[in-house]
């Protein structure tokens, strides 16, 4: 939804080097994640993404070896990837349920947490801190609700929620008639449009401690999670928005 994202990241957990960021130990065994493989996730696109890095950073792409030494950040980031990076277009394989207690698996959920908490978004994916992990959080504050008008707050079904991780989830349709709202994506940043959703769904997966849970939310709630589910598939809000509702958010203050 209207994410805001993580804290600055940790050191690497040492999950290989180069843009793999799954280790295949994560993944359910014959899970579509090795079928599936973006072509991103090739040594040749590893390459050309730290070409590209280096290249925006204004040094010379031959300097690429020179400036080794500045380790650039890895997967999970504690940024939000943006669109364009092949993971928020990837088929997100799914979670070993015997790897969610591990430390990596953890680390993912923490950083995830972290930059939703951070970039004041009211939910994140895994693909969108750059792992291609079937995981999505959701929470929204209390803090957040008073900022809204009751207006807003009756017409959207804004509600406090807890924090929740969903791991491998499933999604059901609970009510099938869609309600349009104008939402937003840490994604893509600085713009807008107006999406249709279901009104109810239920969600049924894996908590952070691998138990199983099942949810059933509807307004705002169902929105972020449809939201949330779409990037575990590669999808974006831009793939089902009205597109004549695109907007730059900030679009007037160009005029000022
Ligand atoms: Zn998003």
């Amino acid at each position: 939804m209207i994410t805001k994202s993580c804290v600055s990241c940790s050191s690497s957990p040492g999950w290989g080097s180069g843009f793999v960021p799954v280790p295949p130990a994560l993944a359910v065994p014959g899970s579509n994640l090795r079928h599936s493989s973006p072509s991103y996730l090739t040594p040749l696109a590893c390459t050309l993404r730290s070409l590209l890095l280096h290249s925006s950073q204004g040094a010379l792409l031959s300097s690429v070896h020179e400036t080794q030494d500045q380790t650039p950040p890895s997967p999970p980031y504690c940024h939000v990837c943006q669109v364009g990076d092949p993971v928020l277009r990837s088929q997100a394989a799914a979670v070993d349920p015997a790897a969610i207690t591990g430390p990596e698996v953890q680390k993912v959920i923490d950083n995830m947490v972290k930059v939703m908490r951070k970039f004041e978004c009211v939910g994140m994916s895994a693909p969108q801190v750059g792992v291609p992990l079937r995981i999505l959080a959701l929470e929204y504050p209390q803090k957040m609700l008073e900022e809204s008008s009751p207006a807003a707050r009756e017409v959207r079904g804004l509600s406090v929620q807890p924090l929740r991780i969903f791991v491998n989830p499933r999604l059901r349709v609970l009510d099938g008639r869609t309600v349009l709202f104008q939402e937003a994506c840490e994604s893509i940043t600085g713009f807008s449009a107006t999406v249709p959703r279901y009104l109810s769904v239920e969600v049924s997966g894996l908590n952070e401690k691998g138990e199983a849970v099942t949810w059933q939310a509807s307004g705002w709630p169902a929105r972020i999670l449809q939201h949330e589910m779409d990037h575990l598939d590669g999808v974006l809000y831009i793939d089902r928005m009205d597109s004549k509702t695109f907007i730059n958010i900030k679009w007037p203050s160009y005029n000022e």
